[in-house]
């Protein structure tokens, strides 16, 4: 377990999601993850998967994460099948930092499916 979770402010909006302050439309859920639509889909199917413990992106992860990390992608698989994306085929993406785009500090999956999708990306 690293300390990173002291990193993430309370008031993060996913944060909120996870502690369950804020509803969402839940897609999949166990102990360790929760997995919503993303408010603003860039594809039919665009689920966003989130740790219920707080960290800032997968960069503040460590090795005694490892199996949250696991369970992070298993969730990820289980979204695409639940939504019919696994057939033709999904991309899960994790940014972490500023060069990545990312704009919301808490570690988050995107799956995305349902169309075509480009590569490389932009
Ligand atoms: P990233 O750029 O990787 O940090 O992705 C953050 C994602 O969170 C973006 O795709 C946003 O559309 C999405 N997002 C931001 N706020 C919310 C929210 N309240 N509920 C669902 N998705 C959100």
């Amino acid at each position: 377990m690293s300390d990173a979770a002291s990193d993430v402010p309370p008031d993060n909006i996913f944060a909120r999601i996870a502690r369950k302050e804020i509803s969402v439309q839940v897609i999949y859920e166990d102990d360790h993850v929760l997995a919503f639509p993303d408010i603003s889909p860039q594809a039919p199917v665009h689920i966003l998967v989130i740790p219920k413990r707080p960290f800032k992106n997968i960069l503040d992860l460590g090795p005694a994460d490892a199996e949250l990390a696991g369970k992070l992608l298993l969730a990820a698989a289980e979204v695409a099948r639940r939504l019919g994306a696994a057939e033709g085929g999904v991309r899960v993406v994790l940014n972490a930092g500023g060069d990545a785009g990312q704009t919301v500090p808490y570690l988050h999956a995107h799956v995305l499916g349902g169309r075509p999708l480009a590569w490389p990306p932009g």
